[in-house]
Formats: C-alpha cells, structure tokens, sequence
C-alpha cells in the first residue's frame, strides 16, 4: 500500500487523512501535538518537531509521497525531504507563501493584480509608506501572520501609526493599501502531475474577528469575475510547477474585477463545503493530485452554505444534526477555547 506522509497535524491534516484512507492509502502524521486531530485518524503519528532532523528522516523512509497541510513548514525541512521522496505542493510555493512580500511580488510577476505594497522595515518606512497611501493602509507582518494576527489597520490619516512598528514586534512588515472591496472570494483549484488544473467554483467569505464564519456558494459575483478567479490560480498553478490543491483569496470590486489578497499552498477552509455539495471534495482532490491519480470533476451539484464552529459553537452540534440537509465535520479537539476551530457544519441549500 501507498503511504503518504502529511506534515502538520490539525483538522486540515485530519481531513485529507480521511479521504486517503478511502482510496486505500495509508497516512502517516508528523506533529509534536500527541494525539491531534490528524493522528487520531491516520495510521501513524511521528511525535516530533517539524524541522526534527531525525524525525524527517523518518517520516521520507516510511512514506512515498509527501504533503502538507499548513504553510509554515519550514523551507529547508521540504526541501531535504525533495531529495528523497516527492514533496509536493513544491517546497517552492512555501517559500512564497510565507512570506506576504515574495507573495505580492510573485502574484504580480503572475499578471495578477494585489493591494499596492511597501515593505517596512522601521517605524521611518513606515511613515513614508503611510504618506504614498494617503493615511491609510493594512500594516501586516510579514511572516507568520494568520486569521488576522499581526496586522493593524489605518483607516484615515487621523490614526496616528506612532509606535506601530515596535507594537508588531520590530518585525520585517508590510504596508498594503487599504482595499475597498465589496466582498471577498477564494477559489480552490488543483494541478495534476500532468499539469491539469481543475477549479471549484469560487466561494464568498465572510469573516468575523479575523476569522471564517461562513463561505457561500455560488458566491454572488459574475462570470466574467468567476472566471478571471480560475484564470489568475491557473495562472499561480502553472508558475510554480504545482501539484495539489491551492486556495486563492481575492478581493472584489464594485465593478467586479479582482485583487488577490493571498495564497494558501494546501487545502483551505474556504473549501471545506466541496465534501457536502461536490462529489470530489478539496480533500480527495489533493490526495488524487499529489499521488498521479486522475483528477475529480470540481462540478458542484448543490448551492450550500459552510460554517465554521468556534469555541462554544460545539454546543449547537445537536441542534445542526436535528436539521435536513447539514453535513456536520467535527475536529476531536477535547478542549473548545475561545476563537479555535472545533468543526464546521455546510448546509445544502435546494432551489
Ligand atoms: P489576511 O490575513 O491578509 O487574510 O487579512 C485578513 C482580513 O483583513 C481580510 O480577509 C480582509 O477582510 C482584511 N484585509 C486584509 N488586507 C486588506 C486590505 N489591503 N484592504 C482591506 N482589507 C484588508
């Protein structure tokens, strides 16, 4: 039997652990975590740190093929672990998605249009940067930023940004031009080992705290706005030789053209409704992708809504299961803090 070795060990890690095993792979999870989401249904979990020398050594001797479900993995562990086994997204797409500047810049080299930037690397820069937009702006740390984290927003020249530099660590930084979006999409597209790309149609999200609350599907924009989204990823796909599943945030306009936002190289919670109302989800895509097998028809057969369950929202899994047509996911996390995910739920939605 094929294994795959899967970097990471939450519920992303969880997911695709589930639909290898349905096409008759095993999983085994690298995760300092003990018994995390992932391990909990893989056959294996090495217990060890992401860039643990002898722990990846491990993990390329007893897989065939290697993946991961969160974008930090650090860039010299993938690519050591390249040498032995493929390893794929390519270790390339982490070394642009870690960090939001390479990312920009590489999205833009894509024919793609972003936020206009300016890396700041002091509380100077910061000011000059400030200036060019006008007052306002996104201040974002480079790297390590998620679900809002490290970012402060200057909404008119009236915010001071006295400080800010030092207040996000005296961290390299980035300064985005504030968009004026009407709302906010994100495609989920894969490449094959043959260069296929299929897209799932686009996703409308919603966020509340910096967090996903709900991704809507169809999203409310228009074909040509759908189909500049599966243009631009196919676009990102190709350059970066992928292989896998990528999600891809964007902004969009009154007018409905788009500005990317960021990339995610793995399966993306803005895709978790593709398990309810695709016959293919995200999941199975990647597994399909990444292990030479023919890739699933992304055609939706069903409208749906998905919603993330945060902290206390476990409490409502009784009342969602009471309802027709609710897919409940949960994440076997034991303990439901505030703002951590603990499942989603995606309800069909019948015309
Ligand atoms: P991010 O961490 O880049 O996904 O940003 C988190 C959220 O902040 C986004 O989903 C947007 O709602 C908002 N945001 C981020 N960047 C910008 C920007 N340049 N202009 C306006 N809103 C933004």
């Amino acid at each position: 039997m094929t294994t795959i070795g899967i970097i990471g060990g939450g519920q992303l890690g969880r997911m695709l652990a589930m639909a290898a095993a349905r096409l008759n792979f095993r999983t085994v999870i690298l995760e300092p975590q003990v018994d995390c989401p992932a391990a909990q249904v893989a056959n294996e979990q090495i217990i060890a740190a992401y860039d643990d020398e002898a722990a990846l050594s491990q993990l390329a001797t007893v897989s065939d093929i290697i993946t991961y479900e969160f974008e930090n993995v650090p860039v010299a562990a993938a690519e050591r672990l390249a040498a032995k086994r493929p390893v794929f997204p390519p270790p390339k797409a982490l070394e642009v998605a870690q960090d939001r500047l390479v990312e920009k810049r590489f999205i833009n080299d894509c024919g793609i249009a972003t936020a206009r930037f300016h890396a700041v690397d002091s509380q100077a820069d910061l000011e000059a940067a400030l200036a060019d937009f006008g007052g306002s702006g996104v201040l974002k740390t480079r790297r390590l930023g998620y679900d809002g984290k490290g970012q402060r927003v200057f909404r008119s020249a009236a915010d001071s940004p006295a400080g800010a530099f030092a207040e996000l660590g005296g961290v390299p930084l980035i300064l985005e031009s504030f968009v004026p979006f009407e709302r906010e999409i994100s495609i989920i597209a894969a490449r094959s080992t043959d260069g296929t790309v299929a897209c799932f149609d686009p996703a409308e999200n919603v966020h509340r705290n910096g967090i996903l609350h709900t991704s809507t599907v169809p999203a409310a924009v228009g074909d040509g706005t759908a189909d500049a989204a599966r243009k631009a990823a196919k676009a990102i796909l190709d350059a970066l030789g992928y292989v896998g599943v990528i999600g891809v945030e964007f902004f969009v306009l009154a007018d409905g053209s788009l500005i990317a936002n960021e990339m995610a190289p793995r399966v993306h919670n803005s895709g978790h409704w593709t398990e309810a109302a695709c016959v293919v989800s995200q999941f199975e895509q990647h597994i399909r992708a990444v292990s030479g097998l023919p890739l699933g028809n992304p055609r939706r057969h069903s409208d749906c809504v998905m919603q993330n369950l945060i902290g206390d929202d476990l409490n409502d899994v009784p009342a969602w299961l009471a309802k027709d047509d609710v897919l409940v996911h949960l994440y076997g996390k034991t303990e439901a803090r505030a703002g951590r995910k603990m499942g989603h739920v995606t309800r069909l939605v019948r015309g």
